[in-house]
């Protein structure tokens, strides 16, 4: 926790005021003295939205896909547009901060704010990210599990949020820990009429006949910054890329699996409810090279 570089942003929204008019666009603070108000909605009710970028060497990886999309899911939750300038500063900044290390993360969290005041706060922070190299190397197993939703509820149901990264994670971590529980380490979610959608915290990747294929992104689930990189690393080896309806036996069916994501990048999985896979081991190797090496 001491390695942790914390920015408060003055002025998350530019619709919304100041907390200080006339002071900077964030202040720095220290991570374990209180900042958040106890009423801050997005702790007594997860109303609220966040991002968790890749840091490698002192530098944020796929940031302004990661801002993008900050600013897709505030907008689902009708929370005043951020000012992405002043979060791409903050977010400089912290990761600027910290000790030189290889791996690290910088998360940003935009609230309602506190109860009755109509103002948003926000805030991001960096710190050093834990050891993924058993994750990449090893390969994980997964579970899948009903998600209770069909793959059209963005659009039926647009209320629910699905595909919106908001604080509300409850969810994805009970469904982690049902994943332990059933003694995989992780789980992939499925709709409620048989499709594929993505796992707690990741998107998933197939190869499939030389291709490389991942869930349609517009069936409730978020559009990956990593997974979009993946393909970006598929099209420059010449490997064809596609967004499909994935079915569980499409699944069974592929030639291999990953779980993709910032942080952890591509992790193999090397069984779907205790059935064995294939890895490929090689071409983890080579996918994680080159997300481990975006410059932008
Ligand atoms: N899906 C969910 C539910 C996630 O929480 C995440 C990341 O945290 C992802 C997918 C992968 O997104 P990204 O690759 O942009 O980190």
């Amino acid at each position: 926790m001491t390695d942790t570089v914390l920015a408060v942003l003055n002025q998350p929204s530019r619709a919304a005021e100041p907390h200080d008019p006339g002071a900077d666009s964030f202040t720095w603070a220290k991570p374990l003295e209180e900042h958040i108000q106890v009423m801050d909605l997005g702790l007594t009710r997860g109303d609220g939205v966040f991002e968790t970028i890749t840091v490698i060497d002192g530098r944020p990886q796929a940031l302004e896909a990661h801002l993008a999309r900050f600013g897709r899911s505030a907008a689902k939750l009708d929370l005043p547009e951020p000012d992405l300038d002043a979060w791409r500063q903050a977010i400089e900044a912290v990761c600027a901060g910290l000790d030189p290390v290889r791996e690290a993360y910088a998360k940003t969290v935009l609230t309602r704010g506190v109860e009755g005041l109509g103002r948003p706060t926000g805030w991001v922070y960096a710190a050093p990210s834990a050891d993924q190299t058993r994750d990449r190397t090893e390969g994980i197993g997964v579970v899948t599990l009903d998600r209770g939703y069909r793959h059209d509820v963005e659009r039926t149901s647009p209320w629910l949020l699905q595909g919106a990264k908001t604080l509300s994670y409850a969810i994805n971590m009970a469904a982690l820990r049902e994943a332990v529980r059933r003694g995989a380490d992780d789980a992939l979610f499925i709709s409620t009429d048989g499709y594929v959608l993505e796992g707690t915290r990741a998107n998933l990747v197939m190869s499939v006949g030389g291709r490389f294929v991942t869930p349609r992104t517009d069936i409730g689930i978020l559009d990956g910054t990593t997974q979009a990189d993946v393909f970006r690393f598929a099209e420059q080896e010449g490997i064809e890329t596609a967004y499909e309806l994935v079915t569980l036996d499409d699944l069974r069916a592929a030639d291999a699996l990953w779980l993709v994501s910032s942080i952890r990048q591509a992790a193999p999985i090397h069984t779907v409810n205790g059935v064995r896979i294939e890895m490929d081991l090689g071409m983890t190797e080579r996918i994680n090279d080159f997300l481990l090496s975006r410059q932008d």
